[in-house]
């Protein structure tokens, strides 16, 4: 028989006896690769400065390696069963808080405050639940949490699309979203052999560095936002239609038109080819635009 990694043999020996089923429904997929785990570490870049927020633990594997370096480590996690499991096995290690939650409904900001407020600098370092990745990625950048990088692993499709350049058919809403808020860059696909149990899907792991002001400025950040959720929701019509139904009941096609032209942007294309500084300049007009009426 093949000779198991020790993280393997702990994942499967906790498993056997806390008698626990794993629920898919959580995404309790547990990263069992030494070397992908070193890479995420690496990508953190974490020192006695920084405290870690760590969603959902689960038996601890990354946890372990977070605790190591950095200087405090708060680890979030939904699942009620796996918390005596964690308490137990950071119980000789002050500087790592295990809290009881779910990472979309706590208040982190409070968390933070409370178990990381004397760290230099915070970082997100988490290997994510596939259910939940996009809103909690949305909810740690939009919320404008004091954090300086989030390193995660995620579906791989999903970190294509948040790397992908305008024109490309993974561009999406939350490629612009990401990036108004982060510099993003790839740090390693991560197969599906490497968790037990093992998923569907790939996986990969990319960085997030918070910028401390967005690239472009926009006079309404929320009207930015829904203009950029206009220009993918229906991918096949032309930039002037997606806006016409998104804002203005389906009406006022040639005004669009007109404002499109007047900005610069060709009314005949379609919003997965703009790039964030389009969005921008389109948030500015239709703001006055909708001032007007
Ligand atoms: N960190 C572990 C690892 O790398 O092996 C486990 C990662 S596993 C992909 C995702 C973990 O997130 C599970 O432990 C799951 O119970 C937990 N989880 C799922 N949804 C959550 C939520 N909304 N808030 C906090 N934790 C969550």
């Amino acid at each position: 028989m093949m000779k198991q990694s020790p993280i393997v043999s702990r994942t499967r020996e906790l498993l056997a006896d806390h008698n626990l089923a794993l629920k898919k429904s959580l995404g309790q997929h547990f990263l069992v690769d030494e070397r992908v785990l070193e890479r995420i570490i690496d990508a953190s870049e974490l020192d006695v400065s920084t405290g870690v927020l760590e969603i959902g633990p689960g038996m601890g594997a990354l946890t372990e390696r977070l605790a190591d370096r950095a200087g405090a480590v708060l680890a979030v996690e939904i699942d009620g069963r796996l918390i005596p499991i964690l308490r137990e096995l950071f119980a000789d290690r002050p500087h790592v808080t295990v809290v009881h939650g779910d990472a979309l409904q706590v208040d982190l900001r409070e968390l933070m405050e409370r178990h990381l407020g004397s760290a230099e600098r915070r970082s997100v370092v988490a290997n994510l639940p596939y259910y939940a990745t996009s809103p909690i990625l949305m909810r740690l950048l939009e919320e404008r949490l004091p954090l300086d990088r989030i390193v995660v692993m995620i579906q791989k499709e999903v970190a294509e699309r948040i790397m992908a350049e305008p024109g490309t058919k993974e561009y999406g809403s939350i490629s612009v979203a990401v990036r108004y808020f982060a510099h993003v860059s790839w740090v390693c696909s991560v197969p599906r052999n490497c968790f037990v149990p093992r998923p569907q899907v790939d996986s990969a792991v990319i960085c997030l560095r918070i910028r401390r002001e967005p690239p472009v400025s926009v006079r309404n950040e929320d009207l930015f936002f829904r203009a950029v959720r206009a220009g993918f929701a229906q991918r096949r019509k032309t930039l002037t239609n997606a806006l016409s139904a998104a804002f203005f009941g389906g009406k006022r096609k040639e005004e669009l038109g007109g404002l499109l032209r007047e900005i610069g942007i060709d009314p005949n294309r379609r919003g997965e080819t703009l790039t964030l500084e389009e969005f921008a300049r389109l948030a500015d007009g239709l703001e006055q635009k909708l001032e007007k009426r």
